[in-house]
């Protein structure tokens, strides 16, 4: 099986379409939201891990780009400004999937994108504004 995260951009007019249900009725996925920002009167976007075999999960990608939604991986949702953090490590105990990693020997803190589930509690916490979430 494998995983994902992506964001969906939906359109306004596919806002009410029960885009997921279909993901995992009819493609047999599994989809788990993470970050939901729905405005009735705008875009539509949806932080998602999606996972299923490895043909499925094409077949539901094309579903998504035929229907009209936009997907981009997390990846691009998530910036990590290295320029910015003074490696302080407020953020290590807030990140609940261990994305902010201390290196002890050196105190160097860096961010595994691929643990990241864009949860945005790091943003807050960051007295340096080392993270940005563009959601
Ligand atoms: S957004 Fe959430 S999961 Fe990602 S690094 Fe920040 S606290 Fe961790
Ligand atoms: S709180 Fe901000 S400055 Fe401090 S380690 Fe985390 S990202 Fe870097």
């Amino acid at each position: 099986m494998q995983k994902k995260k992506v964001v969906l951009t939906f359109p306004y007019k596919l806002i009410n379409q029960p885009i997921t249900y279909h993901l995992i009725k009819d493609y047999d996925l599994k989809v788990n939201i993470l970050r939901a920002r729905i405005n009735p009167r705008e875009e539509g976007r949806l932080m998602i891990e999606i996972g299923g075999e490895e043909k499925s999960l094409e077949k539901g990608m094309n579903y998504l780009k035929e229907l009209g939604v936009e997907v981009q991986s997390l990846a691009q949702d998530i910036r990590w400004l290295d320029e910015k953090c003074t490696h302080c490590t407020v953020c290590i105990p807030i990140c609940p999937t261990e994305a902010i990693i201390l290196d002890r020997n050196q105190m160097i803190v860096s961010f595994d994108k691929d643990k990241c589930i864009g949860c945005g509690l790091c943003v807050p916490a960051c007295p340096y504004k080392a993270v940005e979430i563009l959601f």
